[in-house]
């Protein structure tokens, strides 16, 4: 049974880069029938806090990504392997039991020295252009040495012994062959002075106790693996399988960061984008079928996900594809689901929209077929219930002009004098009335539609019309004919 781990550090908001890891563990454990489980990894005591653990698992629930077991956004833990929270195992002395293990046979060492004696020896290595690791200095202290240092108020770390010869390599189910020279690792720290694991030590403890058969993480932790695996083999583990993902890179070739714009989920959920969007986005982030298909139906991913499909070199993200995917999805919807997915934008944006004369669902429909994102929604159908605001571009090109008096006067006349004030016939009306004065269509159309509007731009003229009301529209009408 196959049982995959998303283990993110609570310093912050879910990101990108989090979310594309947590969605293939859940995509792997689905495919394959496996257990997906969420481990938190609070282990930072200083940038760890509660309201980022709320914001992960908030953000991990609107993408749709259940998990099988682990922390709970009720507090409560949820399988067999808990505790799921690396502080509440601290507490429980879930470390200390391997990390005294190690020292007693050795593979592992209590180091005294201070911050300021560590940046000293890496300022020296630096001058002496040698790599900036720690180079053991505490590797063999007798008992001696130890009180006497202990006498002076320090306290240790405790250091894993890093072998200093021989290569660690993996065969990684992405990256394939890795290998590192043993002399280029260093002596970890596995525990902190405050008594606290540090991540390389709680991540292996945890994912061989956990009975976590694949790793899958960012390839950001390629440099940690080599550390991780001499663990497992001092400590006589199996070593699970091991895929770390390509890195994400912004459009122009740098890593994804917020320079690039919106960088968490919480961002891009607030900006108008849709969960199956943003699974089905992340999804090709590094990964893609043979044929690179696209757009994937519900349920598809979780079928036709695969780790052989996934890449080595980085992906790019790329901002203009992800809003291209959104309006494909925007577009699927029926026009009543596409309104409870605006709703809270409209809301939020504060527009009246009792005033509207059509049913709400028809007016966000109107222009279904252009939207990108669902905030952009209030303010492109704002108009059918404030006050037009003029685009005073608009106003020159269309109003402005000789003829412009006089086609919103007669239009205005044609369709005061309508029996019907439906679509259809405003558009006879409209087109009767340029043949009649023998304008171009186009010629009074522009003009219309910025007299009702205020924009050039905008939803299809006669409807538009229709969904405003024949008495709105006379007065828009009336009022842009002031503005020439
Ligand atoms: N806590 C680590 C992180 O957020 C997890 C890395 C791993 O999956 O091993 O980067």
């Amino acid at each position: 049974m196959n049982r995959v781990r998303f283990a993110p550090s609570p310093t912050g908001h879910l990101h990108i880069g989090g979310a594309r890891t947590a969605l293939f563990n859940y995509l792997f454990a689905k495919k394959y029938g496996g257990t997906f489980i969420l481990r938190i990894e609070d282990t930072d005591e200083l940038r760890s806090t509660g309201e980022s653990v709320k914001s992960i698992f908030e953000s991990m629930k609107w993408l749709g990504l259940n998990w099988d077991e682990g922390a709970m956004p009720d507090g409560s833990e949820k399988g067999p392997f808990g505790p799921y929270v690396q502080s509440a195992r601290e507490a429980a002395g879930v470390y200390k039991k391997y990390s005294e293990e190690l020292l007693k046979s050795g593979k592992a060492y209590e180091c005294y020295c201070t911050p300021a004696e560590l940046d000293e020896m890496r300022k020296k290595a630096q001058l002496e252009k040698r790599p900036p690791k720690y180079e053991g200095l505490c590797r063999n202290l007798t008992a001696a040495r130890k009180k006497e240092f202990e006498a002076q108020g320090r306290k240790p770390v405790i250091r894993f012994r890093m072998p200093d010869d021989g290569v660690t390599a993996w065969n990684d189910l992405i990256h394939k062959d890795v290998k590192f020279e043993n002399k280029l690792l260093y002596d970890f720290i596995m525990i902190k002075a405050s008594g606290y694991p540090t991540y390389n030590f709680a991540c292996v403890i945890d994912d061989h106790l956990m009975e976590i058969t694949h790793v899958i993480r960012g390839d950001d932790h390629i440099s940690n693996t080599p550390l991780q695996i001499n663990l497992y083999t001092a400590l006589g583990w199996k070593i699970p399988e091991l895929a770390h993902l390509s890195m994400i890179l912004g459009p122009d070739g740098t890593r994804l960061s917020k320079r690039h714009g919106a960088t968490s989920v919480g961002e891009y959920r607030n900006q108008g984008y849709l969960p199956q969007t943003m699974r089905n986005y992340l999804a090709l982030l590094g990964w893609s079928t043979v044929d690179s298909q696209q757009i994937f139906k519900e349920g598809e991913l979780e079928e036709k996900f695969d780790l052989k499909g996934c890449q080595k070199s980085p992906a790019i993200f790329d901002p203009v594809k992800l809003n291209w995917m959104n309006g494909e999805y925007i577009r699927g919807y029926s026009k009543e689901a596409l309104l409870e997915l605006a709703l809270p934008y409209i809301k939020e944006a504060g527009l009246p929209v009792e005033k509207g004369r059509a049913p709400l669902a028809d007016i966000v429909a109107l222009e279904q077929e252009k939207y990108k994102l669902l905030s952009e929604i209030p303010g492109l159908i704002k108009f059918f219930f404030t006050e037009v605001e003029y685009d005073p571009k608009a106003v020159e090109k269309t109003l402005k002009t000789p003829d412009a008096g006089k086609i919103l006067e007669g239009v205005k006349g044609a369709y005061a004098s309508l029996n019907v004030f439906k679509e259809a016939e405003i558009e006879a009306a409209t087109r009767a009335f340029a043949k009649a004065g023998g304008f171009k269509a186009g010629a009074v159309f522009h003009p219309v539609r910025v007299a009702v509007s205020g924009r050039t731009e905008g939803p299809t003229l006669f409807r538009m019309i229709e969904y405003l009301g024949r008495e709105e529209s006379l007065k828009r009408l009336a009022h842009a004919a002031t503005l020439i």
